[in-house]
């Protein structure tokens, strides 16, 4: 058999990929977390109608890339291609749409669409997204923007991306501009593409989405809802740009920004970057009014946003903002006597929470050469006269400095090498502190 390699458009994370993959979930898990956000997971497949709803929805996402399937059961169920639809279902399916709105619900996980691979897009690729459930205030729809902004603020990659933002109205508004719309692109249906007359009849503001050339060279020209809005929906939209403005969120309207899936209304934004090539969308979302009473619940206005990780992770990457693997402590006992001793500090650096590694055989030459390679910054080396005298030998391995030290100090002497893991070290520092304030504390 030929080797095994990932499926077509998925992929492995390893080593500083997942690195990047992993702090961009955290920092955004934290920054949720100071929004108010509680995390929810929904499962990763779910019955088919959750996503596909009637043929009313001619998005590319249902219409052409979801993963559907009979299960063995004759059951159709879909891989998740997104995780809005999800939240929702999971609102209604809990029995929490009653009281205790809004819900403020945050996301990370696996998603699946059926698209062609290339830079930035994939088959199986990650999210992470925040919804506001039954919040019909435009002050949600701020605050949900400034999330995402502090995420990638927090990244170091927000230089890199610009913040667009758009309002689809409300109904009144939508039905004139989209009566407009048809107007304008009837009148040159003949240099549509196909898919672009499909939806000329179906839904025609879909047309603004496309990515097709000559589409764009006619939707450049296409009349904009500004000329549209109700004075209502105007008015929404300057509170939107409003609290944007005073959260300290920099934006710019783009009226072409229309969104990917067929339930928004009001607010549409995007948060693109120039450093991504074909792929330039990093974040985007929008108020969505209907989508909890598709699932069979109360209407419930809503409003969230989605970010791919994958391309957030590039962004850190061309940032040079790539996480460092962690420093290891090495434990190096010299000779066989020092085998049990060296095991039980090990488990003692450990258990205070330093990252320590021992080579599982090997003599001292080697076992130091292992803790070069796997970028220890410190060994603790023990050996006989060591151990008789209750001492280890700690080694700074960048600085090649070295110090005996009484076995009960060694977490406080490897913390002073700086040398170790940095999430360790903040832990390290925050204890020295600790140890300071009680020198200081007056005695009674
Ligand atoms: P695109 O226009 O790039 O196809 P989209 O409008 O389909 O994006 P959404 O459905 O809004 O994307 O999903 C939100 C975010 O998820 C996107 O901005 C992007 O960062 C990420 N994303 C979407 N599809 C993929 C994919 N196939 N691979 C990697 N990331 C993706
Ligand atoms: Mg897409």
């Amino acid at each position: 058999m030929s080797q095994l390699q990932p499926a077509r458009g998925t992929h492995d994370l390893i080593g500083e990929e997942h690195r990047r993959h992993h702090r961009v979930i955290e920092v955004a898990r934290r920054i949720a977390t100071l929004y108010g956000f509680e995390e929810w997971a929904t499962p990763i497949f779910e019955d088919t109608r959750v996503f596909s709803r009637g043929l009313g929805d001619t998005s590319d996402v249902v219409a052409k890339e979801m993963y559907v399937f009979e299960d063995r059961g004759g059951e159709s169920v879909t891989l998740r291609p997104e995780n809005t639809a999800g939240v929702c279902r999971a609102l209604v399916s809990n029995g929490l749409t009653q009281g205790g709105l809004p819900r403020k619900v945050f996301y990370a996980g696996p998603m699946f669409r059926y698209e062609r691979p290339q830079k930035g897009r994939y088959r199986q690729f990650h999210q992470i997204g925040i919804e506001v459930l039954g919040a019909p205030e435009p002050l949600a729809d701020a605050e949900v923007i400034a999330c995402g902004w502090q995420i990638q603020q927090e990244l170091g990659i927000e230089e890199g991306t610009i913040l667009e933002i758009n309002t689809l109205g409300d109904a009144p508004s939508r039905d004139a501009y989209r009566a407009a719309l048809v107007g304008y692109f009837t009148g040159h249906a003949e240099a549509l593409s196909a898919d672009s007359r499909m939806r000329l009849e179906k839904n025609p503001l879909r047309i603004l989405d496309s990515k097709d050339k000559g589409d764009r060279a006619l939707i450049a020209d296409a009349p904009t809802i500004f000329d549209h809005l109700t004075p209502e929906a105007a008015g929404f939209f300057e509170t939107v740009q409003r609290h944007l403005t005073r959260f300290g969120v920099p934006f710019r309207v783009n009226p072409r920004i229309v969104r990917g899936l067929d339930y928004y209304s009001h607010t549409a934004f995007e948060f693109v970057t120039d450093r991504l090539g074909a792929q330039g969308t990093v974040m985007g979302g929008g108020r969505y009014n209907g989508l909890v009473e598709e699932m069979g619940g109360p209407a419930t206005p809503s409003v969230g946003w989605a970010a791919g990780v994958e391309r957030l992770a590039l962004l850190v990457e061309a940032a040079g903002l790539t996480p460092p693997a962690p420093r290891p402590v090495a434990v190096i006992p010299v000779g066989d006597a020092a085998e049990g001793p060296a095991l039980d500090l090990l488990q003692a650096l450990r258990q205070s929470g330093v990252i320590a590694e021992i080579a599982y055989r090997g003599n001292t030459k080697r076992r130091m050469e292992r803790a070069n390679k796997i970028g220890a910054g410190a060994a603790v080396i023990l050996g006989e006269t060591e151990i008789a005298e209750g001492v280890a030998v700690v080694r700074n391995l960048d600085a090649g400095t070295q110090e005996r030290v009484p076995l009960d100090d060694i977490v406080r002497a490897l913390a002073e090498t700086g040398v170790v893991d940095s999430a360790v070290e903040a832990m390290l520092a925050e204890m020295l502190e600790a140890e300071e304030d009680e020198d200081e504390a007056p005695t009674p």
